[in-house]
């Protein structure tokens, strides 16, 4: 039986304490593209990855307005709140900038050797061989995560990005509802419609603004959505549990499967809950797009239902 933190809450109405309108007069406001909060690593990293990508695509740059991608850091600025870290493995470094050589990095160069001592008294130092896996450093990066964020928080600025420091993400903004809606529609590449010309004529917009993402092996997405704290919820018309029922909270994603024949096995098992739509009258069952809708709409309803 698979365990997942969403069944270990902590005691905070996060609908209440972290989710409301926004609070500031209209002209005060800044409208960003993108808004990421954090001017860590990872943030900064997203933030240059981002201009990246969108100095490939002038549309969707343009659509994003004046500033299309800010960044907000609680520290003075970016680094100043990052204390730890010492070595850095080069990939994501390779990865983020592949025509800066290693010699221009802000680090203090890779590491050309590695031993680990136990040093049972003042006395004596035991070289540990073979040196175990976490302690092994060779070819990684010896850094300070702040220089680290500082130098990396030049780079994002250099490509456009607008940080800005002393400024806190304290509650997700929610206009209309707008932030909790579906972030993208997953879909196996084989026994699956696709988007059409017809797809794209009833979803009325929607198709171009929602991602839609086919994957090879719907198995392994599930499996990595889990990994990534995404609690997933099966729509079975023969589950024990009615969708009225259950929590809606925290990062969901919902699978449902084809008309009367449902979800395959392999899938259904994956799931961390199932719940069916309570039906009366003679309906069995609805097709996938009106189960998605009253499935989507109710764990919306409840969420703009705290927010108020
Ligand atoms: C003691 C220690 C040693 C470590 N050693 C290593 C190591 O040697 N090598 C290694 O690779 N990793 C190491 N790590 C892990 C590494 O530090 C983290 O994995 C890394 O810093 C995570 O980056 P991040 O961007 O996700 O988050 P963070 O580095 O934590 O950055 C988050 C940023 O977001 C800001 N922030 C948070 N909340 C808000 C908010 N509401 N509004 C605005 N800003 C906000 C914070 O001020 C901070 O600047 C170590 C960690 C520790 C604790």
């Amino acid at each position: 039986m698979s365990t997942a933190p969403i069944q270990f809450p902590p005691p905070v109405d996060s609908g209440k304490e972290f989710v409301g309108p926004p609070t500031d007069p209209e002209d005060e406001r800044i409208e960003v593209g993108v808004a990421i909060v954090g001017g860590g690593p990872a943030g900064l990293a997203c933030a240059i990855r981002l201009t990246q990508l969108l100095a490939e695509d002038e549309t969707l740059l343009e659509s994003l307005g004046e500033v299309p991608v800010a960044l907000v850091e609680k520290g003075k600025g970016p680094g100043s709140h990052l204390l730890s870290g010492a070595m850095m493995k080069p990939s994501a470094m390779q990865k983020l900038f592949p025509d800066l050589p290693e010699e221009d990095w802000p680090t203090y160069g890779p590491v050309a050797k590695d031993t680990l001592y136990l040093l049972p008294n003042r006395k004596r130092a035991i070289p540990l061989k073979p040196t175990p896996p976490p302690f092994r450093n060779h070819g990684n990066h010896v850094t300070s995560v702040a220089q680290l964020g500082r130098w990396l928080a030049q780079q994002a600025e250099d490509a456009g990005v607008y940080i800005l420091g002393e400024t806190a993400g304290a509650q997700l903004l929610v206009d209309d509802g707008r932030v909790v809606g579906v972030h993208a529609v997953v879909a196996p590449k084989d026994r699956a419609a696709g988007i059409s010309a017809a797809v794209s004529k009833v979803a009325s917009g929607a198709a171009e603004s929602t991602p839609y993402v086919m994957v090879t092996n719907l198995a392994r997405t599930i499996d990595e959505l889990k990994e990534r704290e995404i609690w997933l919820i099966g729509a079975d018309q023969g589950a024990e549990r009615d969708l009225y029922a259950v929590k809606l909270d925290g990062p969901l994603a919902w699978v449902l499967g084809a008309e009367g024949e449902g979800m395959r096995r392999l899938t259904r098992e994956r799931c961390d809950l199932l719940l069916r739509i309570p039906m009366s009258g003679s309906v069995e069952s609805l097709n996938v797009s009106v189960a998605s809708g009253v499935c989507l709409f109710e764990a919306r309803r409840r969420r703009i239902a705290r927010v108020e």
